[in-house]
């Protein structure tokens, strides 16, 4: 049976997964969400006989159903092959008692990869299926780590452009070099002077522009996004939450039907929409743990009911959750509101206009699975300290958010369930925070000098991602105002 997608904006006409995935965004500025949501058609125990590779076909089977085998197989394969540096490809590593979901064995050492390394696949796949002859042009704003993910991704794939933009001054000097070190001929990095909102907000105006998309569309080109808002991109993320799942009952860590909770650093609230999405697949979990550092919209939401981003953007250590915007919460502000886009809409105009909204005591009631939580700087950098002194792991300052969100959830409720913890970046990617945190003398030292120190202490070697990055030259040094970014779009694809 076909699975069809809806915009969480209009009562317009509903589109397959294959078209969702092309346009990225619907046409009002909506984010698309399946009319329903599957349930897994294997059990736990099959599941835990597969392959990443495996699930992810009996993940993504039951989302794109226009896709044939053949063709998701084939997307399959290409994305997660030796770009990983484990077979595992999302390996769950036990420290003090909680599992860690390693997401970080990609190209670029971010959870971004586990989603981009096969959003390129998907969508040229869907360009053939609906015989798009235009180019298509991936329009990105990113905090740091999708921009790299998806450059990586999408670099020299035929039949594709990648622009990405992303804050001058708002991210780590690793994540800023990966980015302007990336070669392909279709790659376009530009700085922006403003913070990850500014650049995501500036982002969707173009998306929104239809004069430009008229002009692009005369040249032969259309956008689409990469971005957690892609459909293509939420998929493939609910697929190792039922790995992760699947492998704890092989590895006999729980028993059949035995729930879990599931902690998530959270920024645009893709990742822990994927496992909501998981939890209403059939994957037993209890909680969704939802980790924000300083910039805490997301906590107080779930105190009060209330959206509230106008409030100061603090610049933390963990540069890929300093977002006051997110986008992906969209959806569960649509599926709990009864799947009515008029109310939807409603609550998304008052956040655009009075930067604010508050949700009704059902919805809330709809939203008790969900608990949230913050972690200060200081506590992020104590948590990993102390990880690292009782075990010898060491987490990077995403993860550390998360971790330090689950001690005050256990302390909080006493609960002991056993815990999945989503690890999103590796520790080098954030190599002077981690090593901060670990002892202050560490900040003396040049950036790659403690990448080598930080290989020594966790007694991990340094990741390829790494290892390229130290000699390669800058190949983008653009920088421009917010206000200037069509412009300089428009001089990119030379229209
Ligand atoms: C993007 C990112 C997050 C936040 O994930 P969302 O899906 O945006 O909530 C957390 N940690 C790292 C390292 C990331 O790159």
């Amino acid at each position: 049976m076909d699975l069809f997608y809806r915009s969480t904006r209009s009562k317009g006409e509903a589109v397959r997964a294959s078209q969702a995935i092309l346009k990225g965004l619907a046409d009002d500025g909506g984010l698309y969400v399946p009319e329903s949501v599957p349930s897994l058609d294997k059990s736990m125990e099959e599941l835990s006989q597969m392959t990443y590779q495996e699930t992810a076909y009996e993940v993504m089977k039951l989302f794109f159903t226009d896709f044939t085998e053949a063709e998701l197989r084939d997307c399959i394969s290409r994305a997660y092959d030796s770009k990983f540096d484990t077979e595992a490809i999302a390996p769950l590593v036990e420290a003090d008692g909680t599992y860690y979901l390693e997401l970080f064995h990609g190209a670029t050492i971010a959870f971004k990869d586990m989603a981009l390394s096969i959003l390129p696949h998907l969508m040229i796949t869907s360009a053939r299926k609906n015989n798009v002859k235009n180019e298509i042009v991936i329009l990105t704003a990113t905090s740091g780590d999708t921009g790299k993910a998806a450059l990586a991704g999408f670099a020299d794939v035929k039949g594709t452009r990648i622009i990405v933009f992303y804050p001058k001054n708002g991210v780590s000097p690793i994540q800023e070099k990966q980015m302007v070190t990336q070669k392909g001929e279709n790659t376009f990095v530009v700085g922006i002077t403003g913070n990850f909102d500014d650049a995501q907000t500036g982002v969707k105006q173009l998306f929104g522009d239809k004069e430009l998309a008229d002009i692009m569309d005369k040249a032969g080109y259309q956008f689409s996004s990469a971005n957690s808002i892609n459909i293509g991109r939420l998929v493939p993320q609910v697929v190792y939450y039922v790995y992760a799942y699947a492998q704890l009952l092989k590895e006999g860590r729980i028993e059949k039907d035995e729930k879990i909770n599931v902690v998530v650093p959270t920024g645009n609230f893709g990742n822990i929409l994927a496992a909501y999405f998981a939890k209403n697949m059939g994957v037993p979990i209890a909680k969704l743990i939802c980790a924000s550092n300083e910039n805490k919209v997301l906590y107080d939401f779930f105190e009060t009911g209330v959206y509230d981003r106008n409030r100061e953007f603090v610049l933390t250590s963990s540069p890929s959750m300093d977002i006051l915007i997110s986008s992906n919460l969209e959806r569960l502000i649509y599926l709990t509101a009864g799947a009515d886009a008029d109310k939807n809409a409603a609550f998304m105009s008052a956040l655009s206009t009075v930067g604010k909204y508050e949700i009704t005591a059902d919805m809330r009631a709809q939203m008790k699975d969900f608990y949230g939580n913050y972690a200060s700087e200081q506590e992020t950098a104590d948590t990993i300290r102390a990880l690292y002194e009782k075990t010898g792991y060491v987490i990077d300052t995403h993860t550390a958010v998360a971790a330090a969100v689950c001690g005050k959830y256990k302390k909080e409720t006493g609960d002991t369930t056993k815990t999945v913890l989503a690890s999103t970046a590796s520790p080098f990617k954030f190599t002077r925070s981690v090593m901060n945190a670990i002892d202050k003398k560490y900040d003396a030292m040049g950036d790659f000098e403690l990448v080598d120190e930080l290989s020594r202490l966790a007694n991990v070697k340094v990741p390829r991602a790494i290892e390229e990055i130290r000699t390669a030259s800058v190949l983008h040094d653009t920088v421009c105002d917010k206000e200037d970014m069509k412009s300089v779009v428009m001089k990119f694809l030379g229209i």
